[in-house]
């Protein structure tokens, strides 16, 4: 029977149309009434959750503190998480495989840092001039993208949830100025991921520096600009003191979204209602993050202004352009290589097509018309 129009307000009037939503945001996902003599069982579980981290790193590993928290509070300690920053337990880029194998019951980190075992995790973080976080968010939760990323990561042993956005990066640091694509040519530049193979279409030397060796070989000239993340976390590593032009956008990062991952095995081993309660808490983690950097992120923006000798720059339009058609050549190279990267791209940019047509007349137009201050 189709649902009709009149319905919806005579429902609506009734008051009865969340009533169905309700019901099943409760009792967890679909299987919930199979495995429902499971719920609210008694059984306790400790986890140990790995991260790609730095121990307390701010925002992304304090989200994982506080993931751990929120569980153990919500399930009256009988899912109790204890949390390992990098290297603690196993290497920060070892998490994946570590919960894979069962050396660790969950992780979190970023997706395009396991780009080399499956090329299409990348675009569950970021493509270079991809969706921005609220776009990022509507794809993954509302348009198919999570279906996409279970299939994935659900053939490698995992269960991946969406948790956390940084929102549009800064494009970084640099001791030159760039005023056209003359400027790129040679330019070292600490820049990971695709976006470094985008800069070295481009005529650029993408150079890979842990992050503790950034901020002496930008000093020392060993490279000429880094990116990081964005004002917050650049204003802690002091780049501010040493480099001339702070550029934006980040291009290449556009709103990263950050996951948490669990061994297949071990999620399954839950009863629904700490099911749900891990899926909620990385929700709300979602949610949280995002929030935080945002906020963070403008009030060290002003810190850097004030304190710093820096001048603020915009790419050139033309630069962008040219980024942004390497970026597609980058990115054609990767679908024609693996079939499962063609179908979550094709996912991807359908979508980035369609939001973006509703972004223009919406998002766009409130930036540049109806803000108050
Ligand atoms: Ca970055």
């Amino acid at each position: 029977m189709k649902f009709k129009r009149k319905d919806f307000f005579k429902a609506l009037a009734l008051g009865t149309i969340s009533l169905p939503f309700a019901i099943r945001g409760f009792g967890g996902n679909a299987n919930a009434q199979d495995e429902g003599a499971s719920t609210l069982s008694g059984e306790r579980f400790k986890w140990k959750m790995v991260t790609t981290w730095p121990p307390k790193f701010p925002v992304l590993g304090e989200a994982a503190d506080l993931f751990a928290k929120w569980v153990k509070e919500m399930s009256g300690g009988r899912l109790d998480i204890k949390v390992f920053g990098g290297g603690e337990l196993v290497g920060a880029l070892e998490a994946f495989d570590a919960v894979r194998s069962n050396a660790a019951d969950m992780g979190c980190g970023a997706s395009y840092y396991w780009a080399g075992k499956a090329p299409a995790s990348q675009f569950f973080a970021s493509v270079p001039f991809g969706m921005n976080a609220q776009q990022l968010n509507a794809w993954i939760l509302c348009g198919g993208g999570m279906q996409l990323w279970e299939e994935l990561y659900g053939s490698l042993g995992l269960v991946p949830l969406l948790a956390g956005n940084s929102g549009v990066q800064m494009g970084g640091w640099f001791n030159r100025e760039i005023n056209s694509m003359a400027d790129l040519q040679g330019l070292k530049m600490r820049i990971p991921g695709l976006g470094g193979k985008v800069l070295k279409r481009a005529g650029g030397a993408p150079v890979l520096l842990a992050g503790g060796e950034i901020y002496t070989g930008l000093e020392r000239g060993v490279i000429d600009a880094t990116e990081w993340i964005g004002p917050y976390h650049d204003y802690k590593m002091g780049f501010h003191q040493i480099a001339k032009y702070y550029y934006a956008p980040g291009w290449h990062e556009t709103g990263t979204a950050l996951e948490m991952f669990i061994n297949q095995d071990k999620y399954n081993q839950l009863p629904n209602d700490l099911k749900m309660i891990v899926q909620t808490a990385a929700q709300r983690i979602n949610i949280w993050m995002l929030s935080e950097f945002e906020t963070k992120n403008s009030i060290y923006l002003k810190k850097i202004i004030d304190e710093g000798e820096v001048e603020l720059r915009q790419f050139p339009k033309e630069v962008l352009a040219e980024l942004r058609d390497h970026t597609r050549e980058s990115i054609a190279e990767i679908t024609a290589a693996d079939p499962f990267s063609k179908r979550v791209y094709e996912s991807y940019s359908a979508f980035q097509n369609q939001i973006s047509n509703w972004s223009e007349i919406t998002e766009k137009s409130f930036y540049n018309n109806i803000q108050l201050s």
